[in-house]
């Protein structure tokens, strides 16, 4: 008998059965939809270990050209360099699995009322990056207008060298430049590395962007559950939420030395909610 819950309303603590019964199973593959915005070597890996994990309903977009820097995870292949980031993507999710159809128009993304939608959200990050350092590529999310704000986002920002992940928020309270740029200048990520260290971390950038990629996927599937559980759920993955809850910082070369940063809302409500 199957228990997996169906699209609509969810019903809240206290209402009908109990909630969590319908969270003891896996969910079916069709039933979480990722939509990933902005294809950068880390974003496209997090897209195919989402898909080994037996996510189906992959949307990704960027249309930007893949570069020899997307190339260290693995997702793109040499032969891809210079061919749009989201067509490059699709064709390798294709071919890891066939039954997945991915699709790059974020407009066809599921609304929110659906259960199990998660909004990933990669980006360059030019206000906290000196200048001629950014990472080339990666749009501003200015350029995906439409997207329900209720969505719970996955925000992640490439600047100098590290990755800032902010918590999980609903769209309409990704983080805008401004608060990034002072989260990321009022603490970590403390000193550059230098000398044989940085060229640890030089070379060693694609294996650790790899390893997070990892990381990042199991947080996509817990905010994915939680979405198909109700907020309340108290099955399935409640320490990953709660780490989601707080905006991480991954510094290579060592995947496991995170950061947790205190976020500065001096300026706006970004992150509304969370810590
Ligand atoms: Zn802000």
């Amino acid at each position: 008998m199957p228990t997996t819950p169906l699209p609509g309303p969810r019903q809240g603590p206290g209402h009908g059965p109990d909630p969590g019964l319908s969270c003891l199973e896996r969910p079916r593959p069709d039933e979480v939809h990722v939509l990933v915005l902005g294809l950068d070597g880390l974003a496209a890996a997090l897209a195919v270990r989402l898909l080994r994990c037996g996510v189906l309903g992959l949307y990704v977009s960027d249309p930007a050209a893949v570069t020899t820097a997307d190339l260290g995870t693995g997702a793109y292949r040499p032969a891809d360099v210079g061919r749009s980031r989201e067509a490059a993507l699709r064709r390798r999710l294709r071919e890891l699995d066939p039954r997945c159809a991915p699709v790059s128009a974020p407009e066809l993304f599921p609304g929110a009322l659906l259960p199990g939608t998660v909004v990933v959200h990669s980006a360059a990050h030019p206000a906290s990056a000196p200048a001629g350092r950014v990472l080339p590529g990666a749009a501003a999310p200015e350029a995906w207008a439409g997207i329900d704000p209720r969505h719970p986002v996955v925000s992640l920002h490439h600047a100098d060298g590290v990755l800032l992940r902010w918590p999980t928020v609903p769209w309409a309270h990704r983080p805008c430049p401004d608060c990034v740029g002072a989260t990321l200048g009022g603490g970590q990520p403390g000193e550059a590395p230098r000398g044989r260290a940085a060229v640890l971390a030089a070379w060693a950038a694609p294996a650790h962007a790899e390893a997070v990629a990892v990381r990042l996927a199991v947080e996509v599937l817990a905010v994915a559950l939680a979405s198909l559980c109700g907020a309340d759920g108290r099955e399935g993955g409640s320490a990953a939420r709660d780490g989601a809850r707080h905006a991480a910082l991954y510094a290579p070369p060592w995947p496991d030395a995170v950061s947790w940063l205190r976020l500065d809302r001096s300026r706006c409500l970004c992150g509304l909610d969370q810590e």
